[in-house]
Parts: structure tokens; sequence; C-alpha cells
């Protein structure tokens, strides 16, 4: 089956796991901007890292027939430090004509501190300027609930941003209603141990339903699972659920999503 894994970061993922997943039917995947493994000395770094993300990546995931989008920000991990954060989205118009950029994103917070939320309006402001798409990291665990709701109401006080161009990601079990009912799209990321398995996606699909819903594995540097949608497919397929509702939410909607970013429209209608 024909699948998009709308949240992957693929700078720490080796050239086979691009193997792995064209072979299970990957045909584009999305990839934000975020921590490197390392916190980065300087705004030059930034730099070196879009130019992977627009020139490098896409064309090691065409060598496997794989279209490479990707989301450009500074992430709520790097973003206590504001000076910084601001030299970052200064330069990130540079890279806003690029055809595989989607839009803006990850931006959101990590431990819901006053510098993230500084640094994260500053990219609504960018985003909103530029009539980008958004793509919304939640932050984890414990700071999961208040973090979304924060997010959630700085988003309702920037009118100029209309819910349906936003996607906010990892949402779990207790904020997915959140998110869904304010009208935005909602991804869950699903990891091997921890956090969101393809069984808890699974059983939000049938509570919740397809629309506006999209799974992804958000592989990066630490434990995760470049073939979690994929897990997801196969969990479906077991519980029963037929073709059409399970490329609803891993091809269809992530299509419909990327598809309102005018520079990339032409390659996502390809898809
Ligand atoms: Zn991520």
């Amino acid at each position: 089956m024909k699948y998009i894994d709308p949240h992957i970061h693929m700078v720490s993922r080796l050239t086979d796991d691009y193997e792995r997943m064209a072979h299970a039917g990957c045909v584009a995947m999305s990839e934000p901007a975020f921590w490197a493994g390392f916190d980065r000395g300087s705004a030059d770094g930034f730099r070196d890292y879009f130019r992977q993300l627009t020139e490098v990546e896409p064309k090691r995931a065409a060598q496997y027939a794989i279209q490479h989008f990707c989301w450009l920000c500074i992430n709520a991990k790097e973003a206590e430090n504001v000076e910084l954060s601001r030299d970052v989205i200064k330069m990130i118009p540079e890279f806003l004509d690029k055809p595989n950029v989607l839009g803006i994103g990850e931006i959101g917070l990590n431990k819901n501190t006053p510098n993230e939320a500084t640094v994260f309006c500053e990219h609504l402001e960018l985003a909103a300027q530029h009539d980008e798409l958004i793509l919304i990291h939640t932050p984890h665990l414990e700071d999961k609930y208040k973090g979304t709701r924060m997010i959630l109401d700085m988003l309702k006080n920037e009118s100029r941003i209309k819910p349906e161009r936003v996607l906010v990601d990892h949402a779990e079990e207790h904020t997915i209603q959140l998110i869904l009912d304010a009208g935005f799209w909602c991804g869950m990321t699903l990891y091997p141990i921890t956090k969101c398995t393809p069984q808890r996606a699974a059983d939000m699909i049938e509570k919740y339903g397809t629309e506006r819903l999209c799974a992804n594995s958000a592989g990066d540097w630490g434990p995760s699972q470049p073939m979690a949608v994929p897990q997801l497919i196969l969990e479906m397929k077991l519980r029963g659920h037929d073709e059409a509702t399970i490329s609803k939410i891993v091809y269809e909607n992530p299509k419909a999503f990327f598809g309102q970013c005018k520079r990339a429209q032409e390659a996502i209608a390809a898809l």
C-alpha cells in the first residue's frame, strides 16, 4: 500500500532505511527541522542544516523513488537561546523558495518556558507574513497536556493563521480531542517502546475517526522505528479495517494537508 510518512528525521537515518521504507510502499516523507543530536553554536550551523534538508536529503530519497519534503525553523529544544533563534528566523526566508519546503516547523514547546513561547510566536509571525503551512511539535510526557493547551491558545490568538493550515503533532489520548475540536490537523507519532504504539494509534482512529488525522514514525536520533507507519497499516488490517480507511490515514490525509502548499502542489499531486 502506498503511504506517506509526514514526520521523520532522515538526516539521522541510514540509507538502508530509505530502501526499507521504499519496499514497504513509502512514496513521500516530510522532514521537520529539529534538534541535530547536539546544540548548534551559530546561525551558520543552521544554514548548513537547511542546505542538507533542501538539497542533500531530496537526492538521497530520490535514489529510492521517494519524494522528500521538509519544514524549516529552530526547534523548541534550542529555542531557549532567543538571540540565536532570532538569527535563524531571519535567515529562513533565504530557503522559502526551495521546491521541497512545505512550511515552518516543527515549532512548538519542549519545557513550556517563556523563551520557548516567545520564539514560537515569532515563528507564527514569519509563517503569517509568508503565508506558510505550519507543523507543530507538542511536548512529551508530563508536559504534553499543558504545552498543547498553551500552543493552541497562541495559535487561536493569531487570526491570520487558519487552523486547516496547521498540523499539530505528537497527539495522544488526552490531547487529540482538543486538537481536532479546534479545527487543526492532528498527527499521532508512533514509537516502538514509550509513548504512542501502533495499537494505541489504531484505538484512537477507531474512537475519533479518520478526518484530519495522520500517523508518522518520527524516526530520529533516539530509539525510534522508521517502519512504524507500515506497522500501523498491518495493525489496522488485522483489525479488519478496509483499504480505503487505512489509506485515508497514511496517504490521503497527509497528501491533502501538504497539497495546500502552492510551491509543492505539482509534486504532491503526482504522488
Ligand atoms: Zn520531530
